[in-house]
C-alpha cells in the first residue's frame, strides 16, 4: 500500500508537468479554435451587416425619392396657386376689355359718366336713377361694376 502510495505520489509529479503542458497545449488549441471561430463569426457578421447596409441604403434611397416627389408636388401646388392668384386680375381685365369692346350704349361700367338714365345692376338687379351727370361707382348692393342703362323718359 505504501509502495503504491509512493508510486502514486511520484507519478503525479511527473504527470503534473505533463498535465500542465497538455493543458497549455489544449488551452492554446482552444484559443486558436476560438480565434478562428471569432474570425468566421466576424466574417459572417460583416456579411450580414453589409447586407443590412445595402438593404438600408436601398430603403433610404426609396425614402428620399418619395420625399423628393412629395416636395416637388408641394412646390408645384404652390406655384399653381401663385400663378392663379397672379393671373386672376389679368383674366378679369381681359373679360372687362372684352365687355367694353362688345357692349352697346345700353351698358355702362363703374367709372363712366351717366346722365338722365335709369340703371340696373347686371349682377344683383338693384335699380336706381341718375338725373345729373354722375360718375358711376360700383353697385352699393353687391360691388358689381356693370350696369344696364336705359334713358329716362323726357318729362
Ligand atoms: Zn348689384
Amino acid at each position: 500500500m505504501s509502495e503504491s502510495q509512493n508510486h502514486a505520489e511520484s507519478k503525479p509529479a511527473k504527470t503534473f508537468s505533463q498535465t500542465l503542458r497538455q493543458g497549455a497545449i489544449k488551452e492554446t488549441e482552444e484559443l486558436v479554435k476560438f480565434e478562428l471561430d471569432v474570425e468566421a463569426l466576424a466574417g459572417r457578421e460583416a456579411l450580414l451587416i453589409n447586407a443590412y447596409l445595402v438593404e438600408d441604403a436601398e430603403a433610404a434611397k426609396h425614402y428620399w425619392q418619395e420625399l423628393k416627389q412629395e416636395l416637388l408636388l408641394q412646390a408645384e401646388f404652390r406655384a399653381e396657386n401663385w400663378l392663379a392668384s397672379v393671373a386672376s386680375p389679368t383674366v378679369i381685365d381681359w373679360l372687362r376689355l372684352d365687355f367694353c369692346i362688345h357692349r352697346d350704349a345700353s351698358q355702362l361700367l363703374a367709372g363712366e359718366v351717366a346722365v338722365e338714365q335709369k340703371l340696373c345692376c347686371a349682377h344683383c338687379g338693384g335699380r336706381f336713377s341718375v338725373h345729373e351727370s354722375t360718375t358711376l361707382t360700383a353697385c352699393h348692393g353687391c360691388g358689381s361694376e356693370v350696369f344696364a342703362a336705359r334713358s329716362l323718359p323726357v318729362q
